[in-house]
C-alpha cells in the first residue's frame, strides 16, 4: 500500500468534525468505548504506519482499541466516521463515489439523522477521491462498500428508515 497516498487523504480529514463543536460530548464519544469485539477497518499497513499498537490490537483487518489515541494518528476509518464511503463502477468504468452514514452508527451516534458541517462533508470527500486514485485503496473501498450495502439491504428488509447519503 502507498503511504503516501493514505498520508494525503488523512491530511484532509485529520482535524475534521462532523459539527461544529466537539460531537463526542453529546454522546460521551461513544465511538470510542467499544467493547473488545468491535472495532474499525484498517487498510493493509496502517496499523504500523500509524503506530496503532501502542493503543489496541489488529483482528484481521480490525483493530480494536483501548478507548484512547494519538488524534493525529487514528485510523482513516475514526476520522471519516460516522461517513462511510460507497464506491460503485460504472458499466464504462466510471467509479461513483457516495457518502453514506455507517449503519452501525445508528444504534450509537447521535448524528445519524443530524446535519453534518457541509466542510467535514467535502474534505471526506475530497480525501476519498485521493484513496481512489490508487488502484490498492480502491480494491479495498469496493470490496468494504459491497460489505456496507449488504448491512444497507438488511436494514432495509427490517424496515428501518434509511440513513442519509450525499
Ligand atoms: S458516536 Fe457520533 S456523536 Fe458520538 S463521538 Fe462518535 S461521531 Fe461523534
Ligand atoms: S482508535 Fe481512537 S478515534 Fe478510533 S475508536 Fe479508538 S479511541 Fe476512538
Amino acid at each position: 500500500m502507498n503511504d503516501k497516498i493514505l498520508y494525503r487523504a488523512k491530511s484532509y480529514v485529520v482535524n475534521e468534525t462532523p459539527l461544529y463543536h466537539d460531537c463526542g460530548r453529546l454522546c460521551d464519544h461513544c465511538c470510542c468505548h467499544g467493547d473488545d469485539k468491535t472495532g474499525m477497518e484498517l487498510f493493509p499497513g496502517e496499523f504500523e504506519m500509524e503506530n496503532l499498537q501502542q493503543c489496541g490490537a489488529l483482528h484481521g483487518n480490525i483493530f480494536v482499541c483501548h478507548g484512547q489515541c494519538d488524534r493525529k494518528h487514528r485510523p482513516y476509518a475514526c476520522m471519516i466516521f460516522p461517513l462511510f464511503p460507497l464506491l460503485a463502477k460504472e458499466d464504462d468504468g466510471r467509479l461513483n463515489v457516495h457518502l453514506h452514514f455507517d449503519v452501525r452508527a445508528r444504534s450509537l451516534c447521535p448524528l445519524t439523522f443530524a446535519q453534518l458541517r457541509p466542510d467535514f462533508i467535502r474534505s471526506v470527500r475530497r480525501s476519498v477521491l485521493v484513496l481512489c486514485e490508487d488502484e490498492d485503496y480502491r480494491s479495498c473501498l469496493l470490496e468494504s462498500s459491497e460489505k456496507m450495502r449488504d448491512a444497507i439491504r438488511l436494514n432495509s428488509m427490517l424496515n428501518l428508515p434509511d440513513l442519509c447519503s450525499f
